[in-house]
């Protein structure tokens, strides 16, 4: 990992994860996910766009025969919540019966799995479950049930393997955090 500061629209980073860091906590996560799904045939929701580089690793560690799918909410500008979370777009598969693993790449205030979980349950699927890279279980405003966090991190800001900071950031392969 590079050990120096990053700069993004002027606001400076400091490494936080490594590349090597990240790669055991995905691969210790679709470990347990593999365990838990033996014999079922899940269908991997990935949310666009935080959660590309996670669920590209993700996903070559899971052993399941499995489909993914790709949809889009709204995402934040800045380092701050806008609170408002849009529309669901581009889920057009049959969810109902389906076991869930909806792939994210951070839960902060629980905002967007808050909107999105009731979507998906009046769908009637079988189980949803979210395996989330970040959590910052001291920004949680929601109840959430999280069974899948790769890491738990304090309540930063964070970016980098595929989370950005107003559009930069998302091809470093090591996360970083605001200084
Ligand atoms: P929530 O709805 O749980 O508050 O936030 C979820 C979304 O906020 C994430 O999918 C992500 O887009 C954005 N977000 C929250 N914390 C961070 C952070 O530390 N860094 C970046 N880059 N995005 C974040």
């Amino acid at each position: 990992m590079g050990s120096s500061l990053i700069t993004l629209h002027g606001k400076d980073f400091q490494p936080y994860l490594s590349a090597a860091q990240l790669a055991e906590a995905v691969e210790n996560l679709a470990a347990r996910i593999n365990a838990d799904y033996a014999g079922r045939q899940p269908l991997f929701v990935v949310i666009l766009t935080g959660g590309f580089m996670f669920a590209s690793d993700l996903l070559k560690h899971i052993t399941l025969t499995c489909e993914v799918v790709f949809i889009r909410v709204s995402s934040y500008e800045g380092t701050e919540s806008s609170g408002m979370v849009q529309e669901v777009l581009g889920l057009r598969e049959e969810v109902a019966g389906r076991d869930l693993i909806l792939i994210e790449d951070i839960v902060d205030t629980g905002t967007t799995m808050h909107h999105l979980l009731p979507r998906l349950l009046a769908q009637n699927p079988a189980s949803v479950e979210i395996a989330t890279l970040f959590f910052k279980p001291a920004s949680l405003r929601h109840e959430l049930t999280l069974n899948y966090v790769a890491r738990e991190i304090p309540n930063d800001f964070v970016v980098g393997y595929g989370l950005d900071y107003d559009g930069l950031g998302r091809n470093l392969p090591d996360v970083y955090v605001a200084v």
